[in-house]
């Protein structure tokens, strides 16, 4: 079976990697000319964890990795509205571990070895027939293959050739994502040794620990989608946006590491309800792309990767493989749609009576039947 793969992120390599364990030759695209040490941080929940065992990289995962088996909310003061102990509830389970984006990339690399990879490499054209899908590529060549898996991010161009335009809603959020090198710091030990948010009107700060005092921060903000900013002015920008959050954020923003770059995105997810259509099929981000706000995006792309291989190896007819691999996929992927979303209600507060409400109410939601039925599910992940 001729197989393209549009993509080398988390998804697309690990497919392109079970998929070779499976005896397949897969043909995997990027369009980045090289695989430069891209991202941030990844946090990966039990169900992704497990999918990086079946490719022999997962105790190479917990070396590199930082286990976080805390989260919390507190205010724009840094008093405490709501506090988590993952490993409380999870007894069993492996608790979410974050790791640098590059080193997860690494290892997927690594698990991928022997692929066929060619990069710097875009789809132009897509034509199906029933048989097939012919793809001109932006080199010029054209070639045929059985099926197309299309693992090119959020903002997939091969959903939008197959399935149309507008499968993005946006949030009227934006989230900058910064690196924190906690060991400038005048005060390093303010840091939290968890992921914490921090909250008030309007904004929020996430911190993210990946352990020796480094950590990732994200810095959401409501703003009009499709604002564009100039890389230069976004340490200013979050200097004067955030100003007067308690110590530990005002910390951290003075530790930003600049030169490692700050990125700044508009918050959408992707609304679609098709998994395929012919002979092209969507993996990960591009088809329930969610924004990072609950840290699940990688996991789920792994399990896609992982359900698609086990699917395809079956060799029946691809349609039916398709379908298979929806059934199998959709009820995990609607559940973390709905965590997404009450996390967001949660987080992406607007207005001074909701921000009232949002620190009265948190801290007397009944935690642990929360967390149990919440949290419990999200470590399971079934696939
Ligand atoms: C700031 C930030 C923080 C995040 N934090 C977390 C977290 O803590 N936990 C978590 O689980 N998830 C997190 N995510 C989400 C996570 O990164 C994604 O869910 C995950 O990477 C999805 O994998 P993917 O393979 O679908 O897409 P990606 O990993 O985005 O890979 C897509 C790949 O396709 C390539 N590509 C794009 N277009 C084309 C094209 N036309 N042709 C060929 N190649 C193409 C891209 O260059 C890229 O390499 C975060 C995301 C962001 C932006």
């Amino acid at each position: 079976m001729k197989i393209l793969i549009a993509g080398g992120g988390i998804g697309g390599l690990a497919c392109a990697a079970l998929l070779k364990q499976r005896g397949f030759s897969p043909l995997l695209i990027e369009q980045a000319p090289e695989f430069k040490t891209i991202g941030y941080a990844i946090g990966l929940w039990e169900g992704g964890q497990n999918v990086l065992e079946q490719l022999g990289v997962l105790e190479k995962f917990v070396e590199k990795s930082h286990p976080v088996p805390r989260g919390g909310v507190a205010d724009a003061h840094g008093n405490s509205i709501f506090d988590i102990n993952f490993a409380e509830i999870l007894i069993g389970h492996r608790v979410s571990a974050n790791i640098r984006r590059s080193d997860l990339h690494a290892l997927l690399l690594e698990a991928a070895e022997g692929v066929d990879m060619r990069l710097g490499i875009t789809i132009k054209d897509i034509l199906q027939n029933k048989d097939s899908v012919t793809v001109e590529l932006n080199d010029g060549s054209r070639d045929t293959f059985d099926l197309l898996i299309a693992a090119d991010g959020m903002h997939s161009r091969i959903r939008e050739k197959v399935f149309g335009p507008r499968t993005l809603e946006y949030y009227g959020w934006a989230v900058y994502v910064a690196w924190i090198d906690g060991r400038n710091a005048a005060h390093p030990d303010i840091f939290p040794d968890k992921s914490q948010y921090y909250l008030r009107r309007d904004q929020g700060v996430l911190m993210i620990p990946l352990g020796d005092n480094t950590y990732v921060a994200g810095f959401l903000v409501r703003r009009k989608a499709g604002l564009s900013e100039q890389p230069g002015a976004r340490l200013v920008h979050i200097k004067t946006l955030f100003k007067g959050f308690c110590p530990v954020v005002e910390e951290a923003i003075m530790c930003i590491d600049e030169s490692k770059g700050i990125f700044l995105d508009d918050l959408c997810h992707v609304k679609i309800r098709e998994w395929y259509r012919g002979r092209v099929v969507l993996l990960g981000d591009s088809r329930h792309g969610v924004p990072p706000h609950t840290g699940l995006g990688a996991s789920l792309a792994l399990q896609d990767a992982l359900v698609l291989a086990e699917e395809l190896a079956k060799h029946t007819p691809i349609l039916e493989t398709f379908a298979r691999y929806a059934a199998r996929r959709t009820p995990n992927v609607h559940y973390i749609q709905f965590v997404s979303k009450i996390f967001f209600h949660l987080i992406f507060i607007h207005g001074r009576i909701l921000t009232f409400l949002r620190e009265v109410i948190l801290p007397h939601i009944p935690k642990k039947l929360f967390l149990r039925f919440l949290i419990k599910k999200l470590v399971e992940m079934p696939v």
